[in-house]
């Protein structure tokens, strides 16, 4: 069956390519959008660069190669992974005279690379623990799309393929990546768009070269827990594609019942659906850990992106009509009571066709032997994603700026505040119980006392909290701290976090890192203490180069803190930003992950991130952190954020006030980011240069950068 199937796309595929070839000629460009990685599973396992519909024909002698027809698993095997070329060149076919192939459709077709360096983070803390793949077409809808949202709940990535969509819409499962549900396509060739996902992880993450096939496959097969779900009986082609996944390692569970075709660990049957998720997870030993907490809505980190619109909205408590604010912080043993949730003014109430506002003030007390000051900041930012696992609440900003929003469903099925607190407390404990014994939350939403407890309790502790991390500074501490939470993806990177450098994702400050080695010893960061300087501009010392040679295993000996030329930090692949060398400007240009544009090194995001990743040093390229452009430390070896030429419109929004301060702190510049340009200026070399010296940009007067 995997044969005739693999077969079947590989003469669909041959006529499909040759009509192509006829209709546009061999020069005609083919490629999927947002990717520096051509097709990627061609690419990942030949190295061949497709780029025109004259390059097919060779990859179809592969993909015929791969077809032997002989009675052997392996070689089976093979064919399915023939399938995936063809289902590649079959899905990339339908973007060559049309962008967006997928823009009427229930699907989204090919994901871009820079999602899937988003998704970097929550893959390697567990956030999301797992992949789905879930295809074809359940006998009763009702079913599958339970399986969904049992997946949802414990925080998977679904993607679907097939009539399983329609049949997820139609019984009310919220789809899209921010609810973690992926609709790819249609035709069972969509599935392709999945496998990419795992192919570029190996070549984003895990260093894996283009061509070896080998390395690549078992990557995949360890690194990348997905696994796939079929429903309704199975054709050949969906035959042949499931011994596709199976050779990238990813089980298969089938809801037919397969008698003696079943293979042990890659191939079963599971005929009852209540226990394919169970079975499934099983399989690939995904463990989930969120616990029951007794509250009426469905809370998961699936619902973390979900937005609520102000038609839906019944109770909003927003720092632009009324006083609010959120405090985490730390009491002496008598003071805090366990598991003491108090709301104190009026609750929410149910108010049909009008929204009722509500001030908030959210005071977390805790009490912990090993509680410090420094960590209050690190639960409270927590908060935030907290409250948006609840389904039907949405959590925006911070501190005194603060918008919550609780759904009119939400509100139907009897949330009150204090499920809000309840959430909070278990979360609390559950994250961070090696430092927290004992705490207690109060909601408060009268407006007087929330005025009162904003001015005198939280305003204060902000202002202290900010004054100790500006007096944070590389220099004024003795510790640094590693991070190699990533490495499960790319195994041999290693961040440094300095008080003045985060770590490369943006989610681990040197507050974050030093709170994690207190909470889990034996977890992904550990302390360096800072001794053996070396050289003081380029940030090199001893003992970091010692425990990076320990914590790479011996793949990366020497770096360099602030420097992007010489041994820079490694990078793993999901870096919010990154920098490269603008030579003809004799400085840097940054660009977001977000940004979808041309950078005037000629490369876009994806491309420049291609040059680096998967822990290796690439002098020029460097992965960081939004925060890390407007450190006094940014290229500190090259000169400084005067060495930023270039930076997204975006960027300079959200980085700009800080970077100013810091350009005139260091070089007395007034409204530095004024002098460097960005995508609504300019983007071509010339022009970039143009605008530079009319500027007179500081980096055309430094010292030569290569
Ligand atoms: Fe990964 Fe570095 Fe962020 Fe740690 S700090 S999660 S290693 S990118
Ligand atoms: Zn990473």
């Amino acid at each position: 069956m995997i044969y005739s199937g693999s077969n079947a796309v590989a003469v669909l595929t041959e006529n499909a390519v040759k009509s192509a070839i006829e209709k546009d000629g061999e020069e005609k460009k083919i490629a999927f959008p947002d990717t520096a990685y051509f097709l990627p599973t061609i690419y990942a396992a030949t190295g061949v660069k497709v780029a025109t519909l004259g390059d097919l024909p060779a990859c179809l002698e592969v993909l015929k190669s791969l077809i032997t027809n002989k009675d052997d698993l392996g070689e089976a095997l093979n064919a399915g992974l023939a399938t995936a070329v063809g289902a590649e060149i079959l899905e990339a076919l339908k973007y060559v005279n049309n962008d967006d192939p997928y823009g009427n459709e229930k699907g989204i077709g090919f994901v871009p690379d820079s999602i899937i360096r988003s998704l970097g983070v929550p893959l390697v803390t567990g956030d999301i623990p797992g992949v789905a793949v879930l295809i074809g077409k359940a006998e009763d809808a009702e079913t599958v799309a339970g399986i969904i949202k049992d997946y949802q709940s414990k925080g998977l990535l679904s993607f679907l393929v097939g009539d399983v969509i329609e049949q997820a819409a139609e019984n009310g499962v919220k789809m899209g990546l921010e609810f973690r549900v992926v609709p790819l396509g249609q035709d069972v060739t969509a599935v392709i768009h999945v496998v990419t996902v795992a192919i570029r992880t190996a070549l984003i993450f895990g260093n894996i070269q283009a061509g070896d096939l080998k390395a690549l496959l078992e990557y995949t097969k360890e690194r990348v827990p997905a696994f796939v779900n079929t429903f309704g009986e199975l054709d050949s082609v969906v035959v042949s594609a499931g011994a596709g996944a199976i050779a990238l390692g990813f089980p298969v569970i089938a809801d037919v019942d397969l008698g003696e075709n079943q293979v042990p660990g890659a191939l079963e049957s599971v005929t009852d659906h209540s226990q394919t998720v169970g079975c499934s997870l099983e399989l690939r030993n995904i463990k989930i850990k969120m616990k029951e907490i007794p509250i009426p809505v469905s809370y998961a980190s699936a619902f973390e992106g979900e937005i609520i619109r102000k038609g839906e909205t019944n109770t909003e408590m927003a720092s632009n009509r009324n006083p609010t604010c959120e405090l985490v912080i730390s009491r002496k043993a008598e003071e805090v009571e366990d598991h003491r949730i108090v709301v104190d003014g009026p609750d929410i109430e149910e108010i049909p066709d009008e929204i009722q506002y509500l001030p908030l003030a959210n005071i977390i007390e805790v009490y912990g032997a090993k509680m410090q000051p420094d960590f209050e900041a690190v639960i409270e930012r927590k908060i935030h994603t907290w409250l948006n696992y609840l389904e039907g609440v949405m959590h925006t900003g911070q501190r005194n700026l603060l918008r919550v929003r609780i759904s009119r469903e939400a509100v139907s099925k009897g949330l009150k505040l204090k499920h809000l607190g309840e959430m909070l407390y278990h979360m609390i404990l559950d994250e961070f119980g090696s430092v927290v014994d004992k705490c207690q939350i109060t909601l408060v939403t009268d407006g007087q006392k929330v005025q009162k407890l904003l001015d005198e309790l939280a305003m204060p502790a902000y202002k202290a909290r900010d004054e100790r991390i500006t007096s944070l500074t590389d220099e004024s501490v003795d510790t640094y701290y590693t991070c190699i939470l990533c490495q499960s993806f790319a195994p041999s990177h290693c961040c440094i976090v300095t008080p003045e450098r985060l770590g490369l994702c943006g989610a681990v400050s040197w507050l974050d890192a030093k709170a994690t080695v207190e909470l889990t010893p034996n977890g992904p960061s550990r302390p360096i203490p800072k001794e053996g300087l070396i050289d003081e501009k380029y940030g090199k010392y001893e003992s970091v180069n010692k425990i990076i040679k320990q914590e790479t295993h011996g793949a990366v000996d020497e770096i360099a803190l602030y420097s992007i030329l010489e041994q820079p930090m490694t990078s793993c692949g999901c870096f919010e930003c990154i920098c490269g060398i603008m030579p003809e400007a004799n400085g840097v240009v940054i660009v977001n992950r977000e940004f979808k544009g041309m950078s005037p090194s000629g490369m876009t995001f994806g491309e420049l991130a291609s040059m680096t990743g998967g822990g290796v040093q690439t002098p020029g390229f460097m992965g960081h952190g939004r925060q890390y452009i407007s450190s006094k430390k940014f290229a500190a070896a090259e000169g400084g954020p005067a060495r930023i030429v270039w930076m997204t419109k975006e960027l300079k929004d959200d980085v700009g006030e800080k970077l100013n301060k810091v350009a005139k702190e260091l070089y007395g510049i007034d409204n530095f980011t004024d002098m460097i340009c960005d995508e609504t200026i300019a983007t071509d070399v010339d022009e970039v240069m143009n605008f530079l010296n009319e500027k007179g940009h500081p980096a055309l007067s430094m010292p030569e950068i290569m």
